[in-house]
């Protein structure tokens, strides 16, 4: 087997999306293969066991590693600029697998408190069975994140922008705060992606995942992903090695092909993002727009230094409340009505009462996810497409 240089630096990213990584077999295939297997044979016992005790380098079982894995891992950790990257089985799975490697008992972490609803669920329900407690601040608040950190803080969280009133997160500053501390930094870079911010750079520890959005970027599989130093993800690795939420090949060799157009998608369905946002600001039945590439975003300068757009993910307040809302929820006929994000084909939804419907309805109110609120992710259909189902409920 033969390899692309996955590490040739002096090409571009749009390029290296393409190119590194890439795995070949005697056959010169030009296309990624796809590996299922579940264990590799050896040529001699000798051998089999140099491969399990790591003398010698080479496949022996899928839960540990897997050409076709092995491919994803290489790009993606070329493209957020990291040593090396480990493959989970969706982005949950790479939250777990962080938490679970980097923390104890008796370890805190501080986080910021707009995160997808799954990761508030595993920090405060699940870490804390084991000893783990979490502290959640408002992410755009320094003062608050200095005032939240304790002797035993071991790890800081924060997602960037947020989902899904697009707040942004000073990586840097954060980033800052957590390494006087000796702690860690993760970032949830799955809104954003390569294409658009690079975390690690910004001084990010550790970069997460969840390659079901705009890694796999047509809603075909789920996948999840951790990027850092090669020292940080050896832990992550030996946890995914033993714990199993490993990914799957046939999951590995989708997300490649999703990757190869990353920078394509992301270009255009940005675009057509700030095209959409900045007529919905025109719009006289919509309160307000939260797009981090207009104006009127109170952090565009901050997403401007910190993103290379606004990204393609918008949401705006309907006047007229909930039944305004449901109204245009209920009248796309094009726009997919799901919760999904990162997809080419757009999607429409309603926070308060989908993805944020768990949480009281004061600390909804609190956090801004307000009843008029319906947020759109924005895919590759033609702009004016988008902009006439949307219209069809709102004149
Ligand atoms: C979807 C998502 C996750 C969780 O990823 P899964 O692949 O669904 O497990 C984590 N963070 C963000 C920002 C997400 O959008």
């Amino acid at each position: 087997m033969s390899s692309d240089t996955p590490n040739d630096l002096s090409l571009h990213p749009e390029s290296l999306a393409i190119r590194a990584g890439r795995e070949t077999s005697q056959f010169r295939e030009n296309s990624q293969s796809l590996y299922l297997t579940s264990s590799f044979t050896f040529d001699s016992a000798e051998q089999a066991a140099a491969m399990f005790l790591g003398e010698l380098d080479g496949y022996t079982y899928s839960r540990f590693t897997n050409p076709t894995v092995t491919a994803f891992q290489q790009r993606l950790a070329v493209l957020e600029g990291g040593e090396r990257a480990i493959a989970t089985a969706t982005g949950m799975a790479a939250i777990q697998a962080i938490m679970m490697s980097m923390l104890k008992a008796g370890d805190h972490i501080l986080s910021s408190r707009s995160l997808f609803g799954s990761i508030t669920n595993l920090f405060a329900n699940l870490l804390s069975k084991f000893g783990v407690e979490t502290t959640f601040v408002d992410g755009t608040d320094m003062q608050a994140w200095q005032q939240g950190v304790r002797p035993n803080t071991k790890l800081l969280f924060l997602e960037t922008p947020s989902n899904p009133l697009t707040e942004i997160v000073d990586v840097t500053a954060v980033a800052e705060l957590a390494h006087a501390h000796g702690a860690l930094l993760v970032v949830d870079n799955s809104f954003c992606s390569p294409a658009l911010q690079q975390p690690l750079k910004l001084g990010a520890d550790l970069v997460m995942h969840s390659a079901t959005k705009f890694l796999d970027g047509q809603g075909r599989v789920m996948g999840g992903a951790v990027v850092g130093s090669d020292a940080l993800i050896e832990q992550v690795y030996l946890h995914v090695r033993t714990a199993g939420p490993s990914l799957s090949p046939f999951n590995a060799w989708v997300l490649l092909s999703g990757l190869e157009t990353l920078f394509v998608r992301m270009e255009k369905q940005c675009a057509n993002a700030l095209e959409l946002a900045r007529w919905l600001e025109s719009q006289p039945m919509v309160e307000r727009v939260y797009y981090p590439g207009l104006p009127s975003h109170p952090q565009y300068e901050l997403a401007k230094r910190q993103q290379r757009s606004g990204g393609a993910v918008l949401a705006f307040v309907l006047k007229g409340g909930r039944s305004a809302a449901w109204q245009v929820v209920d009248g796309v006929q094009m726009i997919s009505r799901t919760a999904n994000v990162g997809d080419v084909k757009s999607t429409i939804t309603h926070p308060a009462s989908t993805t944020h419907a768990r949480i009281s309805a004061e600390a909804r109110q609190a956090a801004g996810i307000v009843e008029g609120l319906v947020r759109v992710a924005v895919g590759l259909e033609h702009v004016n497409d988008l902009k006439q189902d949307l219209a069809r409920s709102l004149v």
